[in-house]
């Protein structure tokens, strides 16, 4: 017979975020990458991702004030991003959506209008190092001024860089957005990543001066003055603490599987198991704060693989206010866009649902999101 363990997360994060790979691979080879293996591992394959979000909202378990859509390359396909942006808008409830790009050359027109256009995308977080690595030429800075959406400018830093090559990048990215150093998990040890007095962390103190850390296990987010970011933990977005497992992500891959970290070598949802998810007190959804709710992944993907299709509209934004609504949905009233109406007779929310927090639609609009790449 079947044994059933049990595993508890605590979300690290008060944001925790659903982070989604485009089932497109770019064409660079970066030597820090985290997900290049995994294109070669996991094949795309649309209709299992819409699956898996399906499954994963419908235990109402989970609650994302982010998206972050990843790669790979979001904008080698921008056709393919736009559905998919568009299909996460109906399916899940969140407040933000992000984009990690290296914005290609090829594609930063269309790149452009998507991004200035779709009022779901909340913001772009833009590769540009110090070392470049990139295979595929990317946009000119002076692109960024055309994007109408706020910046980040991801920059990783392997120990090696002076303090004028870190000063001269701040220089040229700051006028477009935040800049956010990372550190090269490849080339610092564990102890280095680990200690606020690595080498890196002390340049930019010297340069910007530090400000404050935050407590997070897996980011070890340093800040410094002029909106200076340091992230010390690249590697990995779950980290193994103890009797339990802190998660920053739920990543979702272009093959439909559902993971607790997004190197998919490390830690994926396991069959047989049944998780609580603890959401910290300072939880940004109001609802959730400090709440501990069983997430049972079998019966997940139990359903995400019975259950029919089904064509339930939202409201843009549920109230709470329909007084027969009977279905208890913890995002109700929360002000999320798109928080699915459920269960209520107000004739505005529902049409052919099953109620149930989550309940979305999945329609037939994301058959051509399969693969194709
Ligand atoms: S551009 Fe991004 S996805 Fe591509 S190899 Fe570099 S880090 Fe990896």
């Amino acid at each position: 017979m079947a044994t059933t363990s049990n595993t508890t997360l605590k979300v690290g994060r008060t944001n925790l975020a659903l982070t989604v790979f485009v089932p497109v691979d770019c064409k660079n080879n970066c030597p820090f990458c985290t997900s290049k293996k995994n294109y070669t591992t996991h094949k795309p394959d649309g209709k299992a991702m819409t699956a898996a979000i399906q499954g994963l909202m419908d235990t109402a378990a989970f609650a994302f004030p982010d998206v972050v859509i990843t790669g790979g390359e979001p904008f080698a396909n921008t056709g393919l991003l736009k559905d998919l942006i568009d299909f996460l808008n109906e399916a899940v409830p969140f407040k933000n959506l992000y984009i990690n790009t290296t914005l290609p050359q090829s594609s930063i027109k269309d790149a452009v209008a998507l991004i200035n256009s779709h009022d779901r995308i909340t913001g772009v977080n833009v590769s540009r190092h110090i070392k470049t690595f990139y295979y595929d030429p990317v946009a000119e800075k002076e692109a960024l001024f055309s994007i109408n959406k706020p910046l980040h400018i991801n920059c990783v830093l392997d120990g090696t860089e002076t303090k004028d090559d870190i000063l001269d990048h701040y220089t040229n990215y700051s006028p477009f957005g935040q800049v956010v150093f990372r550190a090269d998990y490849t080339t610092m040890n564990q102890g280095e990543l680990h200690s606020m007095l690595n080498p890196t962390f002390l340049l930019l103190d010297e340069l910007f001066g530090y400000d404050y850390s935050t407590q997070c296990h897996v980011c070890h987010t340093d800040h410094f003055h002029k909106h200076v970011i340091y992230h010390r933990g690249v590697e990995h977005s779950s980290i193994q603490l103890r009797d339990y497992k802190e998660v920053n992500d739920v990543v979702l891959l272009q093959d439909g599987s559902l993971m607790l970290d997004w190197d998919p070598a490390t830690s994926k949802f396991a069959s047989g198991t049944d998780y609580t998810i603890e959401y910290p007190a300072n939880y940004e959804i109001e609802a959730f704060r400090g709440k501990k709710i069983p997430f049972k992944f079998d019966a997940a993907v139990n359903q995400k693989t019975t259950s029919k299709k089904r064509k339930t509209k939202h409201q843009s934004t549920c109230t709470g206010a329909c007084s027969s609504c009977t279905q208890n949905c913890p995002l109700a009233g929360t002000g999320y866009r798109n928080a699915p109406v459920v269960g209520g007779s107000c004739g505005v929310g529902v049409s052919g649902g099953s109620g149930g927090c989550g309940a979305s639609s999945i329609d037939d609009g994301m058959d051509h999101f399969m693969g194709g790449c």
